[in-house]
């Protein structure tokens, strides 16, 4: 059996045999019983969730012998002819490869003869978008006066490229993705059929994998199946569809905590050998964060929320324990970030060590929590600095002859420094320019001190000291505040 197979063979050929859409079926169904046909209908939605299959079946349905009724019966000579395709009065137009106005121009000579055989002379336009400024001119002719006995069904993934004066003329109903439990159920429902055995994470894998597509979805497993006629198991799926196993995950995210990077680089050589489906890995990728996010924050309170079998929950809150939350936070968001730039750049590869790498590393690079304190704690200037305790002289040599007492250290530095400023006892010093006179926090714990030479040994944070300015914070609040104007659009 391949999966071509499988596809026709589970086509929907009613109503109730469509997935998910349930909505849709029911306003059409209905239509079609009380024989109210709508002179042009739009459907829109992503690939592969059932627009033409739908159209189809409204086509019967109203074509039907037994017409008006909620469903076609399939069985008499209209409905077989629509289901082989062989039906006079219903014509299928892929607007992709007949964009021409000729095209439409014989459509319309045709819709203006009365069904030959059939109640309705049905036009399906799939594709739709891609008509031709022309052939919608000839469309919209069409629609202004509708003919009696005729309607059209235009088919398409994009809806917005379709011209409001047809959109407005059109009852327009957007399909939408499955959710995964309903793609586990229709898959279910179609092994059950087959006598197929199944294991759940197979089927949970192969319904991630679909992404809300139940045409994808049965194409996916006409491939997996080509394995083995008998069984779905989760290891010919993942090796069929070249999926990373919950081990490479595991793998990865110990390497992550640990900051090893040469593991993480292995890591993505053993990916790209495989040839594993990268797009797919960095999906899995950002659930996973997603995951641990949840468990990290909620425990196993995170329930229903984790997309993850109740076996493994355990292990990941194990995992998410070492973490913290604001660094799990962050590779969320890196990982979902980084799937678009990883997949179109010029070099996926590299851009996939990248991420990897920044993921691990993140923890020792500069947070905003560690600017903002930073920014209150510290003095703007290396030469402001307060004093840093002498080291041990046997531990540290000087890296230069000790200066004379009376010669300044830095001769250029001496002179650019305004009088003044050199007598300013380094506590007093003010971060935000003049206008800020609070003195500094007494700080008689000597936290932050503490805190000051921890940052201290970061090299980044040396390299950014000189930038820590106002402007810099000013950016900072900026940023956040067009997020927050971004959201209040919502
Ligand atoms: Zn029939």
């Amino acid at each position: 059996m391949n999966h071509a197979a499988l596809t026709v063979r589970y086509r929907p050929q009613s109503f109730a045999e469509v997935s998910g859409q349930s909505v849709i079926t029911a306003v059409l169904s209905r239509a079609a019983a009380e024989d109210r046909v709508a002179p042009a209908y739009l459907f829109s939605g992503t690939r592969g969730v059932g627009k033409t299959t739908l159209a189809r079946i409204f086509a019967k349905a109203l074509n039907c012998r037994k017409a008006p009724g909620a469903e076609p019966c399939n069985a008499c000579d209209r409905c077989r002819a629509i289901t082989l395709g062989g039906a006079v009065d219903v014509l299928e137009i892929d607007a992709a490869s007949n964009r021409g106005i000729d095209d439409m121009r014989r459509l319309k000579e045709s819709v203006g003869y009365a069904p030959l055989d059939a109640r309705y002379k049905v036009f399906i336009i799939d594709e739709a978008h891609m008509l031709t400024p022309e052939a919608f001119n000839a469309l919209l002719k069409t629609l202004e006066e509708p003919p009696a006995r005729a309607t059209f069904i235009l088919a398409t993934t994009e809806p917005h490229k379709i011209p409001s004066t047809i959109l407005s003329r059109c009852q327009h109903y957007v399909f939408k993705r499955l959710s995964d439990a309903e793609l586990e159920a229709h898959l279910k429902k179609l092994l059950a059929l087959e006598n197929i055995s199944h294991e759940n994470a197979a089927l949970r894998l192969l319904t991630r994998r679909a992404a809300g597509s139940v045409r994808d979805s049965m194409s996916l497993l006409g491939q997996v199946l080509a394995l083995s006629k008998t069984a779905l198991t989760e290891n010919d799926v993942r090796s069929m569809l070249g999926l990373a196993g919950q081990e490479f995950f595991f793998r990865l995210i110990s390497a992550i905590k640990k900051a090893d990077c040469p593991a993480l680089l292995l890591l993505v050589r053993e990916l790209l050998d495989q040839g594993l489906d990268l797009g797919f890995f960095l999906r899995e990728l950002t659930s996973m964060w997603r995951n641990i996010f949840m468990l990290r924050q909620a425990g196993k309170a995170a329930g229903k929320a984790v997309d993850l079998p109740e076996a493994e929950v355990e292990l990941w809150l194990r995992e998410a324990e070492d973490f913290d939350l604001g660094h799990i936070h962050a590779c969320w968001q890196m990982s979902l970030e980084g799937q678009h730039r990883v997949l179109s750049s010029l070099d996926p590869a590299l851009s996939l060590e990248l991420l990897l790498l920044n993921l691990a590393l993140l923890p020792r690079m500069l947070s905003l929590r560690e600017i903002s304190l930073l920014s209150r704690k510290l003095p703007l200037l290396p030469e402001a600095m307060p004093p840093v305790p002498e080291a041990a002289p046997e531990e540290h040599a000087p890296l230069r002859p000790e200066a004379a007492p009376d010669e300044p250290e830095y001769p250029e530095l001496e002179q650019a420094r305004p009088e003044e400023t050199q007598k300013v006892p380094p506590e007093d010093f003010p971060l935000h320019g003049k206008e800020d006179k609070k003195p500094a926090q007494p700080d008689p714990s000597g936290e932050q001190e503490k805190l000051r030479r921890e940052l201290d040994d970061l090299p980044l944070i040396r390299a950014f000291r000189e930038k820590l300015d106002a402007e810099m914070i000013d950016c900072l609040y900026k940023s956040r505040d067009e997020a927050r104007k971004e959201q209040d659009k919502f």
